[in-house]
């Protein structure tokens, strides 16, 4: 549904979804198949995998794990991934495969230290190696990338300067993190805002690193999708903004009706702001200019 939606590409495909939904671990070829159909489906268009998210809120049946006492801090995502590389490996075997002669981008979730990013990239290296020596061509283009996810990695991007090719925001889990607030808790998930001082400025902070590393960033968490919070994004100066399909039409109507430099200069005088949310003040301002919201 790319073109009805209006949408320049994936900047978010949830792979662990094929893994959710199925009784038993995906076979390769059926990994394969999923990413190779996603591909066609998307043509011309880029798609971002993300490797398997699972561990914390999401479990997978048929992998056993040890009950955690804190499953949002423990052993999920790309750790998951490194201390079963197999695992890791086989899905990588499959988007190289799926990915022949195309632009394949690759991110992976939960990335605390830069050495975690190496570390991956390098197991994907590696497979495009393997692939390469059995006579594949390989993707035509690849490109691997960070979420931002852990507080940690948002202060260590100058780390991933020439190693990474682009950064994505989770906001789900870093505003999680940020405000050590548990997202899935009804009691907390809605207790702090994103469209409050500290958290903006944190997402400045990170826009302007991922500048001075010449870093593409993106945001794709659930705050991307809204209008308001996409405004604010926007006033940022984030520019590439990932979201459900059914945020794109009301997130387009917000921008087209939007002067970026004029909620640019709104947010910085909101940013000294001691109130903890800055949202009534947002929705006032875009009301008055005429934002459609
Ligand atoms: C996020 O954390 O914001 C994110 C995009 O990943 P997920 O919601 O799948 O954890
Ligand atoms: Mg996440």
């Amino acid at each position: 549904h790319l073109g009805d939606v209006g949408a320049q590409g994936i900047g978010l495909f949830r792979t662990e979804f094929q893994f959710m939904v199925s009784e038993r671990m995906p076979r390769t070829g059926e990994q394969i198949q999923l990413y190779a159909d996603v591909l066609a489906a998307a043509g011309e268009k880029p798609v971002t995998f993300r490797t398997l998210d699972v561990g914390g809120d999401k479990v997978l049946a048929y992998v056993p794990t040890e009950r955690e006492e804190n499953p949002a801090l423990g052993w999920r995502a790309l750790r998951i991934g490194l201390d079963r590389p197999a695992l890791l490996r086989t899905q990588v075997r499959a988007l190289i495969e799926a990915g022949e002669g195309k632009h394949l981008r690759i991110m992976f979730p939960l990335v605390t230290v830069a050495q975690e990013f190496i570390a991956a990239r390098e197991l994907v290296e590696k497979e495009l190696a393997v692939a390469k020596g059995r006579g594949r061509q390989g993707p035509a283009k690849l490109e691997m990338g960070v979420m931002i996810e852990a507080p940690a990695i948002a202060f260590a991007i100058s780390m991933l300067a020439g190693k990474a090719d682009f950064l994505s925001i989770g906001t789900n889990d870093l505003m999680q993190y940020f405000f050590a607030a548990d997202r899935a808790n009804a009691r907390v998930s809605d207790r702090y805002d994103i469209l409050s001082a500290p958290a903006l400025k944190f997402l400045r902070y990170i826009r302007e690193e991922a500048a001075r590393a010449g870093l593409p960033l993106s945001v794709c968490g659930e705050a991307a999708g809204k209008p308001l919070e996409a405004m604010a994004l926007i006033a940022l100066g984030y520019d590439r903004l990932s979201m459900p399909a059914a945020g794109l039409g009301p997130v387009k109507r917000m921008l087209r009706s939007l002067d970026a430099q004029a909620a640019h200069g709104v947010i910085e005088s909101l940013l000294t702001s001691e109130q903890s949310s800055i949202r009534a003040d947002l929705a006032a301002w875009a009301k008055s200019e005429g934002v459609a919201l």
